[in-house]
């Protein structure tokens, strides 16, 4: 029997990077899935991918900034599957500036993304959770969010805040079988990083013990992982997937 045979599992940001790597994975360990993303199109392509592995797929454009996204993306997966098991919050951008010449408008579109729309998914997954009594969310934070980061401020702050809702989630959650746990990657070959200066990037490869950026699948096993039952007894904790980075 697959990992996720049988279990429905909604993923944001799922249209490349690492909700796309995660979206194959699941896919192929038996989940149905319910993909969410700004980009209609190249969430089409992931989802035929997904179909291709035998999964049943739904493709469900939106902004995760948006309660609606998030309760029509709800709506669609209780239509189908009358249920939801995993919620994968992994949608997320940069607006990156230094403190000094960063705008508010900045500052709050990160927010509105990467802090807000976590929230927002979190708040629409849990009432199917909690009415069946069980449920695995997972959201995703940053090495930013645990040790800051020049020039994110902004995304710095959301992802530390990601930390604080998935910690007092746990606690409000856990005593009614959902458990909410949190991944933070280091730096990892996806298209938000693609635009980083080839010395940057050979900086921050030569200060990871594992002398490589990691890759989305990195990500994606950290994901599976915690939203399978052999984490049956976690809950409320930070997994650093960065290759030794925060030594
Ligand atoms: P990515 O390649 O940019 O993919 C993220 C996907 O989410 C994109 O398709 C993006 O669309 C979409 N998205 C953005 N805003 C959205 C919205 N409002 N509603 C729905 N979808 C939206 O990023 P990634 O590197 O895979 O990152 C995935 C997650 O890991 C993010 O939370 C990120 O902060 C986190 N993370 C990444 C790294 C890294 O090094 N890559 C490190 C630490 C944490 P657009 O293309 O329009 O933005």
């Amino acid at each position: 029997m697959k990992r996720f045979t049988d279990r429905v599992a909604l993923i944001s940001g799922a249209a490349q990077g690492i909700g796309e790597a995660t979206a194959l994975l699941f896919a192929a360990q038996g989940a149905r899935l319910v993909l969410l993303d700004l980009h209609a199109e190249s969430l089409a392509r992931v989802a035929e991918g997904c179909a291709a592995q035998g999964a049943d797929v739904i493709a469900q454009p939106g902004s995760v900034a948006e309660r609606s996204a998030w309760d029509a993306a709800v709506a669609a997966a209780l239509a189908r599957w009358q249920r939801l098991d995993i919620l994968i919050n992994n949608a997320g951008i940069t607006r990156d500036a230094r403190f000094e010449h960063m705008g508010v408008e900045q500052f709050d579109a990160v927010i509105d993304v990467n802090l807000r729309g976590v929230f927002h998914g979190a708040q629409a997954a849990l009432q199917p959770m909690l009415a069946a009594g069980r449920g695995a969310i997972v959201n995703t934070s940053s090495v930013v969010g645990l040790h800051g980061n020049f020039g994110q401020t902004n995304y710095a702050a959301a992802k530390a805040g990601v930390i604080g809702m998935t910690k007092t989630w746990a606690r409000e959650f856990g005593p009614r079988g959902i458990r909410v746990n949190a991944v933070a990657p280091g730096f990892i070959a996806t298209p938000m990083t693609a635009a980083v200066p080839a010395k940057v990037t050979e900086k921050m490869t030569a200060a990871v013990p594992l002398q490589r950026l990691g890759a989305p699948e990195d990500i994606a096993n950290a994901y599976a992982f915690l939203a399978s039952d052999e984490a049956a007894y976690i809950t409320g904790t930070v997994l650093e997937v960065s290759g030794g980075l925060s030594m």
